[in-house]
């Protein structure tokens, strides 16, 4: 039993195991408009500049079936444009320093949508998800991938966290 002190902003509303499990119809039914998406260990292993499998068929999918795509990383701009590249050049937004206010509402408005409908799908519960939560956008988590190897005591802090937090929550199934 592990005591979790954090607010329900640390909380996903909705739960996949990966990016390309999303459809266009769950998209529709969340209210989302258009959809932010995390790179590090949703779109690519860790720091790394390939895609994970299916991830530029998913992209294409989502935006032919009439949603923006942007991406919203911390990650540092010439990696974000050269990943945004390999995804057809869709629009992102780098260095944003989620959870911070200012890239969600960035991504939101380069996107011409209301951020509260603005999908943001992410594997961090302390970045992605409580961005999200703060700003009234859609908070989407996803499984990570694998642990992180830069860092790696760091991340292995934050995900028991992150268990901790979920299983307290009876998300323990989603960890
Ligand atoms: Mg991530």
């Amino acid at each position: 039993m592990s005591e979790v002190n954090y607010g329900d902003d640390l909380l996903p509303k909705y739960f996949f195991d990966r990016l390309t499990d999303i459809t266009p119809r769950d998209l529709k039914e969340m209210g989302a408009l258009a959809v932010a998406i995390d790179i590090d260990n949703t779109i690519a292993d860790d720091g790394a500049f390939h895609l994970f499998h299916g991830v530029r068929a998913w992209v294409k999918q989502i935006r032919e079936a009439g949603y923006g795509v942007i991406i919203l990383t911390n990650t540092f701009p010439l990696r974000a444009k050269f990943i945004a590249h390999l995804l057809g050049g869709i629009p992102y937004v780098a260095k944003a320093e989620k959870p911070k206010a200012k890239g969600f509402l960035k991504a939101a408005a380069m996107l011409g949508v209301p951020v509260e409908n603005l999908a943001m799908v992410g594997d961090q519960l302390f970045t992605d998800i409580k961005g999200a939560n703060n700003v009234g956008a859609i908070p989407v988590r996803i499984k990570y991938n694998k642990p992180e190897v830069l860092l790696y005591f760091h991340y292995k802090k934050l995900r028991d966290k992150e268990k901790n937090y979920l299983t307290a929550k009876g998300y323990g199934d989603k960890t």
